[in-house]
């Protein structure tokens, strides 16, 4: 009996030891991720334990536990951190046709090292009351004189205005792209300072007559509970820059395999999930971003704001270009 006993605990831990599971490093906030990781499980069985914190904070730490690292998945929520995360060797390429079926080439890192899950776009906002859509066109005309002291962004450590000079450089050139810098930053409202979020208040009361913002984060006030946001939100108005040119800027969040991972099957069938119909459906409705795939229909608000043309550049050049991006716009006094 002593020896039967035994011998079940001995399979018992076995069976613990090599329970299906998946560890995510997370820079996306719990709540923005971790419904749909629940609905994983509940459908595979497999657990998938999630580890929040800042980007760079989870690289840094992907890269001092190196090889005994219990994280199978990086996901970040733009793509210049998915970029250096490669640059480090702390990602493993993925094969997965599964994967290149459902996101489009230039939403995944060329030799599939990281892959996009979400969209997000760049857009202009306005105060609705003083500024009138015909008034607007470009990113490039932020920096015309007309609009001095009357832009908010936030500052240039942030990496989705990183991306954004990254991509203008690709399309632009290094002296344009400083010589819009500089017009930007002598037409700014206030030294830059908080979140997109701030930025749209600070449109909303009048600080400011445009803003630089992501699209969710105006999908997130619009939606919000709280009644000052939505009304700070309703003083805005979206604009689709570049719609006669390149179209308008888009990030990602996305994910890859870490090189170290123990359980790199599993991390690929969960990536596999995230990029499936249902997983970009609840993306798409909870988060207002866009889905990675056409076919996969975007939230009310999302719908609101009608069709757009989005730049085609391939994201992995944003992460190649970002050092470039941050030197110069350093050099235009962009704080
Ligand atoms: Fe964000």
């Amino acid at each position: 009996m002593r020896i039967c006993l035994l011998l079940l605990f001995t399979l018992l831990g076995a069976e613990a030891s090599f329970a299906a599971e998946v560890n995510i490093y997370s820079a996306r906030k719990e709540a923005l991720i971790k419904p749909l990781l629940d609905k994983y499980t509940e459908q595979s069985g497999v657990e998938v334990n999630l580890i929040t914190g800042k980007a760079d904070a989870l690289i840094k730490r992907l890269e001092l536990e190196g090889v005994n690292s219990p994280a199978d998945l990086l996901l970040t929520t733009d793509v210049g951190r998915l970029h250096r995360a490669r640059q480090l060797n702390l990602l493993a390429a993925v094969d997965s046709a599964e994967l290149t079926k459902n996101i489009p080439s230039i939403y995944r890192d060329p030799e599939n090292y990281w892959f996009a899950l979400s969209l997000r776009s760049r857009v202009i906002v306005y105060a609705k009351e003083t500024v009138s859509a015909e008034d607007l066109s470009t990113y490039e005309a932020l920096a015309d004189p007309v609009w001095k002291k009357k832009v908010c962004v936030r500052s240039s450590s942030n990496i989705y205005n990183q991306s954004l000079v990254s991509a203008m450089l690709v399309h632009l050139g290094e002296a344009k792209v400083e010589g819009w810098a500089r017009g930007l930053v002598a037409n700014l409202a206030r030294s830059p300072k908080g979140g997109d979020r701030d930025q749209i208040k600070a449109v909303a009361i009048g600080q400011c007559k445009l803003a630089l913002v992501n699209t969710y984060y105006l999908a997130g006030m619009l939606s919000s509970k709280i009644e000052a946001e939505v009304n700070a939100a309703n003083k805005v108005a979206l604009f689709w820059p570049n719609q006669n040119g390149r179209g308008v800027h888009v990030n990602i969040s996305g994910a890859g395999v870490t090189r170290s991972s123990m359980h790199k099957e599993e991390a690929r069938k969960l990536l596999e999930y995230l990029s499936g119909a249902e997983a970009q459906l609840w993306y798409a409705e909870n988060n207002h971003e866009y889905p990675v795939r056409s076919d996969v229909p975007v939230s009310e608000i999302l719908r609101s704001w009608g069709d757009f043309k989005a730049d085609d550049l391939a994201l992995s050049r944003l992460g190649e270009l970002n050092a470039s991006a941050v030197r110069l716009m350093d050099r235009a006094g962009w704080k």
